[in-house]
């Protein structure tokens, strides 16, 4: 059997698969996004994974909107556990999230990264009008903007075709060791924009605030860091 003959057979079953487990309503993109895969999801929550991942910056846009209409819980700010001790982030690396702390955290059936209810098949929209599903901790299109905001290097082959393949910098061609780096750097969003609103802030983690750019240009950006953050360090010891 030829590869394209297995792979053929292997998308008839799934197909045969998907289409008895699919319920009677499912999102119309999501279904066309899952039969022009080389290989179809045989499952709908499959289906509903590869569409998301295929979709990151749809997926950040969605996470943050949702984010914005449930808004900060009240009494909480955005701090870090430096001693681990109760459950927040320990850097400033890591995006902030009220509702996967435990004291703030909705419960069942609602994300913990935008504190709205999830839906049958993690979906965002209560397209079957059974409520939120209890089972459920996350929406699908959260979870990849969740891993693109604490991986964003995950994604350089994506900023390389959005920026045409040149370092934002520069102007110049991107070579392949380029560099997916933060606009504003996360430790500048700590020192100077962490009163920035819940979830306004997020945007500095996603793709509004991410650029690809040649290595060496990063490297020299790091260096104008790291001796800004000692300048900091000075002024703030003379304060
Ligand atoms: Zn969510």
């Amino acid at each position: 059997m030829t590869m394209s003959e297995w792979r053929a057979q292997r998308n008839r079953q799934a197909l045969a698969r998907l289409t008895r487990a699919l319920p009677e309503i499912f999102p119309g993109p999501v279904l066309t996004h899952a039969l022009t895969r080389p290989f179809t999801p045989p499952m709908p929550r499959l289906a509903v994974d590869s569409y998301w991942r295929a979709h990151p910056i749809r997926a950040d846009r969605l996470a943050r909107s949702m984010a914005a209409r449930s808004g900060a819980p009240n009494g909480w700010t955005w701090r870090l556990d430096c001693d681990r001790a109760d459950g927040l982030a320990s850097s400033f690396r890591a995006p902030p999230a009220p509702y996967r702390e435990a004291k703030f955290s909705r419960g069942p059936g609602f994300c913990r990264v935008c504190g709205q209810p999830v839906y049958r098949l993690g979906w965002h929209v209560d397209l079957w009008g059974r409520g939120a599903n209890r089972n459920a901790g996350w929406h699908t299109a959260c979870v990849v903007a969740w891993r693109l905001w604490n991986a964003p290097s995950d994604h350089g082959a994506m900023l390389r075709r959005l920026q045409g393949r040149r370092c934002v910098e520069t102007g110049r061609r991107l070579w392949k060791s380029a560099e997916v780096d933060h606009r504003v750097p996360l430790f500048r969003v700590w020192q100077e924009h962490r009163d920035t609103d819940w979830p306004a802030l997020l945007a500095f983690w996603g793709f509004p605030n991410l650029q690809m750019i040649n290595r060496e240009v990063h490297a020299a950006k790091c260096a104008d860091e790291a001796s800004y953050r000692g300048r900091r360090r000075v002024e703030a010891q003379h304060l």
